[in-house]
């Protein structure tokens, strides 16, 4: 079955294809589908915006959709960039260009404590709609390390599987990520459904 991901990251869409594609469904971006919207996300939550994106995708298309709204928040920054985190360097910034103002922005700070926070929302065709939650620990880096994952990955070591997400394996990353526990929430609720 086809679920259509109302997003334009390609990090994003392939963590989803990763776990969800183990049930047996095909992640289709949206662009894919002559869906090229920009969508505003105006909620003051990251569940609030992964439903507007989902919401947005799902009034124009019959496939189940799913949204993803996320972000790194950093004790030291007050929890920076949080909801900002993909224009935390400005629009047309680059996920380099996002690495090298945190590291700049870390410069001195002991505490270098942060979480990073996934909100998905999945709707079905008839209009239901599921939210789920994940969150992961870690602490900022004071320079990049591997080049796995997408974002501020190489600039984030978790400390449950003591490994910067940069230089983790999909597998390693998945099993513990913030998107990673909120697609498992997902799954167990999407599997009761395709039964
Ligand atoms: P969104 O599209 O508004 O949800 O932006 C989320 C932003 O948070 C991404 O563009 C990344 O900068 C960052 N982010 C969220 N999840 C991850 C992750 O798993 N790895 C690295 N960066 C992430």
């Amino acid at each position: 079955m086809k679920i259509v991901a109302a997003t334009t990251n390609r990090g994003k869409v392939r963590e989803f294809q990763e776990v969800l594609g183990e049930l047996g469904f095909e992640i289709v971006p949206m662009q894919d589908m002559g869906l090229d919207l920009e969508i505003e996300e105006t909620g003051s939550t990251f569940e609030e915006n992964a439903l507007i994106k989902a919401r947005a995708v799902s009034l124009m298309c019959a496939c189940p959709v799913i949204a993803d709204d996320s972000g790194l928040c950093v004790d030291a920054l007050d929890g920076a960039p949080g909801l900002y985190s993909a224009r935390f360097a400005g629009e047309d910034a680059t996920d380099a260009d996002r690495n090298k103002k945190l590291i700049e922005m870390m410069q001195g700070k002991t505490n270098r404590h942060a979480e990073y926070i996934a909100s998905l929302a999945f709707i079905f065709p008839d209009g239901r709609e599921i939210t789920a939650e994940g969150r992961i620990d870690g602490e900022i880096m004071t320079e990049e390390h591997g080049s796995g994952g997408f974002g501020y990955d190489p600039l984030f070591f978790c400390n449950k599987i003591q490994k910067c997400f940069g230089v983790a394996t999909p597998e390693e990353k998945n099993a513990v990520s913030h998107r990673g526990q909120a697609l498992q929430k997902l799954c167990e609720i999407l599997k009761k459904e395709v039964e």
